[in-house]
C-alpha cells in the first residue's frame, strides 16, 4: 500500500503517541470497553468543547444581539469570535465579500442555498448538476427549487452527476452533460458511505469559472483541511456535530462572486449560542490537535481496516475494485468504509457486531437513489479511534467468515 508517509502500519507506529493523548480527551470514551464506530454519524466531544459549554452555562448564558449588559454583550461576541473562527477552519480568503451564516446542520445550509437563493436565480431552461448517489440531504434541496422553480413557470433541468465504480465523480463523463445552462453543481467532498476525497477540485477546472459550485463538507470539515480557497468553491455547508460540537448548530459558508449576492434570512428569534460556543471550542481544538494529522491517521487506520476487509473472503468492500495493493483510491479515504457479507444480512452483522461492544452503522446510510443504498455495515473512523479497535473489528469478522465455511 502506498500511503503519504509509507505503509499504513509505519504512519500508525509513528502517530501512536499523539493519538493516545488525543483519545484521552474524549471522556465517553474513558473507561469503557465499547468501540465507537460511527463518527460519520455523529462524532464524540472532546473534554475541552464539554468545558467550554459549561462554562459558558454557569458563567455567562444571556440571549445574543440585544442586551446592554456584560453576558448579553459577551453572547453576541462568541457568536462573532465562531463565525471568525470557521472562517479559519475553512480558510475564507475574503471575510468582507464572504459570509459564515450559522444554520443548523448541513441538511438546513443545502437547502437554504437552494430555496432562499438559487430558486431566484433561475430562468427557464436552466441544468442543475446533482449528485444523486450522495447523501439525501444533497439530492432533496436540488430537486425542492426544481420543483419550486415549477410553480412559478420557469422549467428546469436535473442532470444526474456520473460515477466511477470507486465511488468517484466520472468528470470524463460529466463533460459532455455541462454547458451554457449549467447554473450549479452540487457536490461532496468527502462521501458519507464510501469515504473517499471526491477530488472536488476537478470539478471547477471542467466548468470554468461561471459555474456555482456548492460543496456538502459534512464528511470533511475535522477530517482533513478544507480549503475554500484551493477548492475554489462558492457555497459550503457542514454539521457541527459531526465536527466534534453540538447538534443543532451548522454553518453555510457562502462566498458571493459568483451570480447574485447570497442574503442569509435570518429568521427572527434566538440563535443557537450554546452551539455556537461548542463549535468556536471545536475549532481552536482541530486547529490544537491538527487536522493534517488527523487526516493521516484516519486514512490510515482506514487503509488497515480496508486491507483486512478484503482479505475475508466474502467481504465486500463498497467503492473498492480489489484489495489494498491494488486500490489506488485507499489513500484517499477519510473514515468511512462500508462492506456487505453477502451471507450475513447488514442488519443481523450490525446486531452481532454491538454484541461485541462495536457500535456500527447497519443498513441503509440515507444515500441518494443512484446509490447502494441497503443492507450494508459502515464502520466511520475518526482520531479517537485505535488499531485495536479496527483489530477487534476484523477478528470478529474473520471468526464468523470461519463459522460460515
Ligand atoms: N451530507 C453528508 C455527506 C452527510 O454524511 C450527512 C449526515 O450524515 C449530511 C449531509 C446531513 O447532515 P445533518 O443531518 O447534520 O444535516
Amino acid at each position: 500500500a502506498t500511503l503519504p508517509g509509507g505503509h499504513p502500519d509505519r504512519v500508525l507506529a509513528e502517530l501512536a503517541d499523539w493519538q493516545r493523548a488525543v483519545r484521552a480527551q474524549f471522556p465517553i470514551l474513558t473507561g469503557t470497553d465499547e468501540a465507537y464506530l460511527d463518527s460519520a454519524a455523529t462524532a464524540q466531544k472532546p473534554q475541552v468543547v464539554l468545558d467550554a459549554v459549561q462554562r459558558y452555562l454557569t458563567g455567562e448564558n444571556a440571549n445574543a444581539g440585544r442586551g446592554t449588559y456584560r453576558w448579553a454583550n459577551r453572547t453576541t461576541a462568541l457568536l462573532h469570535r465562531c463565525r471568525e473562527r470557521v472562517g479559519d477552519l475553512i480558510d475564507d480568503p475574503d471575510p468582507e465579500r464572504s459570509g459564515v451564516h450559522l444554520v443548523g446542520g448541513t441538511t438546513e445550509a443545502l437547502r437554504r442555498v437552494a430555496l432562499d437563493w438559487l430558486v431566484d436565480t433561475l430562468a427557464d431552461g436552466d441544468e442543475i448538476v446533482v449528485p444523486a448517489a450522495d447523501h439525501l440531504a444533497n439530492v432533496i434541496p436540488w430537486q425542492e427549487a426544481r420543483d419550486a422553480a415549477a410553480r412559478r413557470g420557469v422549467t428546469v433541468r436535473l442532470v444526474e452527476m456520473p460515477y466511477e465504480p470507486s465511488g468517484d465523480y466520472d468528470v470524463a463523463a460529466l463533460a459532455p452533460l455541462v454547458g451554457e445552462r449549467t447554473r450549479l453543481v452540487a457536490v461532496t467532498h468527502v462521501h458519507h458511505v464510501y469515504g473517499v476525497d471526491m477530488n472536488v477540485h476537478r470539478i471547477r477546472r471542467l466548468v470554468g469559472d461561471d459555474v456555482v459550485i456548492c460543496l456538502d463538507a459534512a464528511q470533511s470539515v475535522g477530517h482533513l483541511p478544507v480549503s475554500v480557497t484551493d477548492l475554489d468553491v462558492d457555497f459550503l455547508a457542514f454539521s457541527g456535530h459531526k465536527a466534534m460540537a453540538l447538534p443543532g448548530i451548522g454553518v453555510l459558508w457562502a462566498r458571493n462572486r459568483r451570480g447574485p449576492r447570497y442574503e442569509h434570512r435570518g429568521w427572527p428569534g434566538s440563535p443557537h449560542t450554546v452551539g455556537a460556543v461548542s463549535l468556536a471550542a471545536a475549532v481552536d481544538w482541530f486547529e490544537a490537535t491538527d487536522v493534517a494529522r488527523i487526516a493521516r491517521w484516519t486514512v490510515a487506520l482506514g487503509a488497515r481496516l480496508t486491507d483486512g476487509l478484503s482479505r475475508l473472503r466474502d467481504v465486500r468492500v463498497l467503492g473498492c475494485q480489489d484489495s489494498l495493493t491494488l486500490d489506488s483510491t485507499v489513500q484517499r479515504r477519510h473514515g468511512p468504509v462500508t462492506f456487505r457479507h453477502p451471507g450475513i444480512s447488514a442488519a443481523d452483522l450490525g446486531f452481532v457486531l454491538a454484541d461485541h461492544g462495536l457500535m456500527v452503522r447497519a443498513n441503509a446510510h440515507c444515500q441518494g437513489p443512484a446509490g447502494e443504498r441497503e443492507n450494508s455495515v459502515r464502520v466511520s473512523l475518526h482520531a479517537y479511534n485505535t488499531v485495536e479497535e479496527v483489530d477487534r473489528l476484523l477478528d470478529v469478522l474473520a471468526r464468523l467468515d470461519t463459522a460460515l465455511t
